[in-house]
């Protein structure tokens, strides 16, 4: 669930009211930048993370529509759930309207509350939010903790089934990303040339119109920016930067990032780069290796090539490595099948009992290291989160932790669940 509002109308006071009574665990996750709040909540026993999208300073009413539609675009990519406020005692803004139609154009349950309304008088100031279109407005006062409870419950009808999120992928997307002439306009053309497009026409989000959608099997996947790819430019931009930045923002938006190399030229410092990026940035990784009918092969080729791609681009060692040429179409089916496979993987939930069990057979395999006489302990551990796996290790003293015993922690993870294809995080908290 993401919260979504003006400045001031109550967002801050909101959180810390549900999470006041019913946190578990106060996450800022690492890597997340600082107007993203993670918290998970629980409610008639339902987990939800709840992302607060505020805390964007804003001087000019420009700047604030700006912000406010980025938070909206972000909360739309990130949620299942939106939390839409308003502040019933200022009544409809503008800012308002413009967010509610940039919400109403979303396929995700959103749900609008009026805060601020104290008092049952207040209740007459509601109506006009019906306005947005966005269903029955429900009234609740954030800082007296009125109606919460009819909130949430709303919150918890509007979540996805259970399961629904997290085992079943129902879009899968995709960032296509490699430098310059290794082959991703052929690529994308040779994945979707047997598949129906979808051509989406989403109004409001501007962002639809530059990506190629298409199913198989069942499942949706979105190619991200590159529907300018499939009509290829004739102009090539030549500048190599701005492709770098459009390849970090395609990262961002996606679930999976298909590493494109050249199999003639190898892995290049611009490759380390971007897949340095999408690694830091927790998504679901696939490494082609394109232009494999210009490679003179012989039994070993394909093997040395994994080998050095292994030294090159050594912190994703679990990466799923395929040979493709987009040319002759070889192997280009399978392309679609690790796509899937490593959003399942990056999507994958391991029940806190079963993870608890394989920790503590690793740690009684491999005791934990000790500093000046004290022996971490690993009280427990669970899954905090998916896309990527994120595992909160609870310690008694983190400063004992060293990165090699995490390392240990993380092969053993590996061992037991696979998470092929996709990043782990681990935090690691001490207690109080
Ligand atoms: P945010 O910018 O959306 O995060 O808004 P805040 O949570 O910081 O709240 C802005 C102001 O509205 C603060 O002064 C709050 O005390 C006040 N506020 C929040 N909820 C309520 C409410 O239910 N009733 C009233 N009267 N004031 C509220
Ligand atoms: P992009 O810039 O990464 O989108 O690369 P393109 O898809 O435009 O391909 C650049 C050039 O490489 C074109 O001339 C393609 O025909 C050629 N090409 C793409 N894939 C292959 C392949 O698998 N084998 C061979 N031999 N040539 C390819």
């Amino acid at each position: 669930m993401a919260i979504v509002g003006r400045p001031n109308v109550g967002k801050s006071t909101l959180f810390n009211q549900i999470g006041k009574k019913r946190v578990s665990i106060v996450e800022d996750m690492p890597g997340v930048t600082r107007d993203r709040i993670y918290l998970d909540a629980e409610w008639l026993n339902h987990e939800f993370t709840m992302i607060d999208t505020g805390g964007i300073q804003i001087e000019t009413d420009d700047r604030m529509l700006t912000a406010i539609r980025h938070q909206a675009q972000l909360a739309i990519e990130e949620a299942d759930v939106i939390l839409f406020i308003v502040d019933g005692k200022t009544g409809l803004t503008s800012a308002d309207e413009e967010v509610g139609g940039i919400l109403r154009n979303t396929r995700k349950p959103v749900v609008l509350t009026v805060n601020k309304v104290d008092s049952a008088k207040a209740m007459d100031e509601i109506y006009e939010f019906y306005n947005l279109g966005l269903g029955e407005p429900i009234p609740i006062s954030a800082s007296n903790a009125l109606n919460l409870g009819d909130l949430l419950d709303k919150v918890v009808e509007s979540l996805p089934k259970e399961h629904e999120s997290d085992g079943e992928i129902d879009q899968i997307r995709v960032a296509v990303i490699g430098r310059p002439n290794v082959g991703k306009s052929s690529l994308v053309n040779a994945l979707i040339g047997q598949e129906r497009v979808i051509v989406s026409d989403i109004p409001g989000t501007t962002r639809d119109a530059i990506d190629t959608h298409f199913s198989k099997e069942g499942t949706n996947f979105v190619l991200i920016d590159t529907a300018g790819m499939r009509r290829k430019a004739k102009i090539d931009l030549p500048v190599e930067r701005y492709s770098v930045i459009r390849s970090l923002r395609s990262v961002d938006r996606s679930d999976v990032v298909l590493i494109v190399i050249d199999a003639v030229d190898g892995v290049t410092e611009q490759d380390k780069k971007i897949a340095g990026y999408a690694h830091e940035a927790g998504k679901g990784i696939v490494i082609i290796v394109n232009k494999w009918d210009l490679v003179e092969k012989d039994s070993k080729t394909s093997l040395r090539f994994t080998e050095t791609i292994r030294n090159e681009l050594g912190f994703m060692q679990y990466a799923p490595v395929l040979f493709t040429s987009a040319l002759t179409k070889q192997r280009i089916h399978r392309v679609i099948e690790l796509i899937k496979f490593a959003a399942e993987q990056h999507a994958m939930r391991i029940s806190t009992s079963v993870l608890n069990q394989v920790i503590s057979d690793a740690t009684a395999i491999n005791p934990p290291p000790s500093e000046n006489g004290r022996r971490l302990k690993i009280y427990f551990t669970t899954q905090a989160d998916v896309k990527p796996p994120t595992f909160i290790f609870f310690v008694n003293d983190p400063e004992i932790m060293h990165f090699s015993y995490l390392r240990f922690l993380e092969n053993r993870l590996r061992e037991s669940f696979g998470f092929e294809g996709t990043p782990l995080k681990l935090v690691v908290r001490g207690r109080k």
